[in-house]
């Protein structure tokens, strides 16, 4: 046994492992308390000064980590934070904590109007426009000189004040200090609900959060908001702290320091800004007479990172094993255990004239099909017949051009995929859509979106429905990992799994939202002959449930055991429907596709 091994033992005997979050916590409590015991001026500026990055940090992190959305225009929404806080306090004599909410809200605005458009751009376009946005406030910092006076900029901005009294520049610490303490727990609570969740399938599989009922659109804004927010609220702590700013002190390094922080510190990982603001602020700071170095020691600190930890250093080896709670996954029992009062609700899938063209491909040529409620029903066809085009017009992942799609009562044709999702429609994918790097219960849970309650309000500050939605979503997702026979790799990294097992995940990840209908799009593919039984059944207890279930398949026997009813599709057209028994001994159908089947079991 190694050192190493030993070492983690004492550790865990020590309870270490088991409070390692009280334990950081107890760290970062005593790092932010630290400039109260030394009691240096300058200890107190720079810590403070960190305390305000921090918080900037933490947002971006949010931002970019999770969401996925580069910016570069955090630095100007400081800017704007901070620009407000000091005019209303200087010009207007207004009080730092009204100016400051202005100064949040003004840099939460302009913030989401700059994000509006461009978040349907991509990632790089987005980073772009961001750019542009804060080269935008920092001419304007210069130029509009009514206002900004300029070069000069706002001097003599005074400390906050409490009933009458201003605040020491301790006090101003700890209050900054207790904010940051606030933004971590916030970002925390979020990044480990369904909003996280959504985030982070948005980021990395935009079409499986689609099917989840995740609006891409939505949970990015979302993102952008609080980022800017708290780069608002920075913003004005940032001013009363330095008393005067300058347009210098919102330049392009500005925005690039904070990019640079939480990439050092770990992208999307919880700790990430706190630890990156910490090395890349603190260290070369603490240097002093290297103070001129700076831009070559962030240039090492970075450079050395790149090669030893990509992930940052939250995100290297020892920090996942010492740091990184294991997901442990709580079953509710007795009592506890969530009811559904609510049964699935049965609906019909009737489809009318459904037509889509791809340019001169006639995916689609006026289609009808009609599934009963609480039933299989089949979808076949030759490849290119257009089976995938109807799974995604129901779905709302393809517009059609003409026709109905009526779901129990709702005629879903125009709309958006993530509320027909809503609706209680699940799909998977032809090829399995998961978050790779997810684990699986994680990817199961995510199916919960739509179904788990609580606004993100009552998420972000742990509220009781939020605790309740977190242990019910995870109960929920293990159940249905024990109905597709994964319950043991519920801790496993989706991307590991074999190809039919992902296939199961995906399955159970729509029957998290418990469904009214359920689309399948050859969920046989690649699976052993022993999976396909298995399959079979489970196909069958989802239809016990309630659940309406079009299912694609090439796997004729197992249509003809499972399906009450089977729609044949040629080249976008409809070439028989009936029960498996008539349209399988239909003349044409055995031309058009047995025909081929046959001749290709034959090879
Ligand atoms: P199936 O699932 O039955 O194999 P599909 O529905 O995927 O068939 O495709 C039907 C036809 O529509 C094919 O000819 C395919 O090339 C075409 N098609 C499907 N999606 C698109 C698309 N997004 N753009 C252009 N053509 C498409
Ligand atoms: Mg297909």
């Amino acid at each position: 046994m190694n050192t190493s091994t030993s070492f983690q033992e004492t550790a865990v005997r020590w309870g270490f492992v088991k409070y390692r979050s009280l334990f950081l916590t107890f760290i970062l409590l005593v790092v932010l308390s630290s400039p109260l015991w030394f009691k240096g001026q300058l200890i107190l500026f720079l810590a403070t000064q960190a305390a305000v990055m921090m918080l900037v940090a933490i947002g971006l992190n949010l931002l970019m980590g999770y969401a996925g959305l580069v910016s570069l225009g955090h630095g100007a929404l400081v800017a704007i934070g901070g620009y407000t806080t000091a005019l209303l306090m200087v010009d207007a004599q207004i009080s730092f904590w009204i100016a400051s909410l202005a100064g949040v809200a003004l840099a939460t605005v302009t913030g989401v109007l700059m994000a509006l458009p461009a978040l349907r751009l991509s990632t790089w376009y987005f980073a772009l426009v961001t750019l542009t946005f804060s080269q935008v406030v920092s001419d304007l910092l210069v130029e509009w000189k009514g206002v900004t006076k300029g070069f000069s900029g706002i001097v003599g901005i005074p400390a906050p004040s409490l009933f009458g009294r201003s605040l020491s520049p301790v006090e101003v610490y700890i209050v900054v200090a207790a904010c940051v303490v606030l933004a971590f727990i916030l970002s925390r609570n979020l990044v480990q609900s369904r909003i996280g969740r959504g985030m982070v399938a948005a980021r990395d599989n935009p079409l499986a959060a689609t099917a989840a009922g995740v609006s891409i659109w939505r949970i990015k804004l979302f993102a952008f908001a609080i980022s800017a927010a708290l780069a608002g609220l920075a913003g004005a702590f940032f001013a009363v702290q330095k008393t005067v700013i300058t347009p210098e002190d919102f330049n392009a390094d500005f925005s690039i320091f904070f990019l640079l922080t939480i990439v050092v510190g770990g992208l999307g990982r919880l700790w990430g800004p706190v630890i990156g603001t910490l090395v890349f602020f603190l260290l070369p700071e603490l240097l002093g007479p290297l103070q001129s170095w700076r831009l070559l020691i962030y240039g090492v600190i970075l450079l050395v990172l790149m090669v030893f930890a990509p992930h940052g250093i939250t995100g290297m080896k020892w920090w996942r094993r010492w740091f990184d709670r294991p997901a442990s996954i709580t079953v509710l029992d007795g009592e506890k255990r969530p009811v559904h009062a609510d049964p699935i609700q049965h609906v019909s899938l009737m489809i009318r004239g459904l037509k889509k063209h791809f340019g001169g491909v006639k995916a689609l040529d006026g289609c009808d099909l009609h599934a009963d409620s609480a039933c299989v029903h089949a979808l076949v066809g030759p490849n290119g017949s257009g089976k995938t085009t109807i799974l995604n017009a129901i779905s709302g992942f393809v517009q059609a051009d003409e026709g109905s799609i009526i779901i129990g009562s709702v005629n879903v044709m125009k709309m958006a995929p993530h509320q027909i999702a809503r609706l209680g429609v699940g799909r998977t994918f032809q090829t399995p859509k998961l978050l790779n790097d997810m684990t699986v219960l994680d990817n199961v849970q995510l199916g919960g979106f739509v179904s788990e309650k609580a606004s993100a309000f009552e998420i972000a500050l742990r509220m009781a429905r939020a605790s309740r939605d977190q242990a019910e979503g995870q109960t929920n997702a293990m159940e249905l990992l024990l109905f597709v026979g994964l319950a043991e790799r519920a801790n496993d990294i989706a991307g590991d799994l074999p190809h039919g097992q992902q296939r199961l995940v995906e399955i159970a990840r729509a029957m998290v939202s418990r469904p009214s209908l359920l689309l399948l799009d050859e969920p046989a593919a690649g699976l052993s002959l022993a999976e396909l039984d298995r399959l079979g059944i489970l196909i069958e207890a989802i239809v016990a449930k309630g659940t309406t279930v079009l299912v694609v398949e090439h796997h004729l026997e197992l249509i003809a055991r499972i399906s009450r009813s089977v729609t044949v599709l040629d080249r976008g057209c409809v070439l028989a429907d009936g029960t498996p028994d008539e349209v399988f001994s239909h003349p044409e159908v055995e031309r058009a596709y047995m025909g081929r089947e046959a001749m290709r079991g034959a090879k």
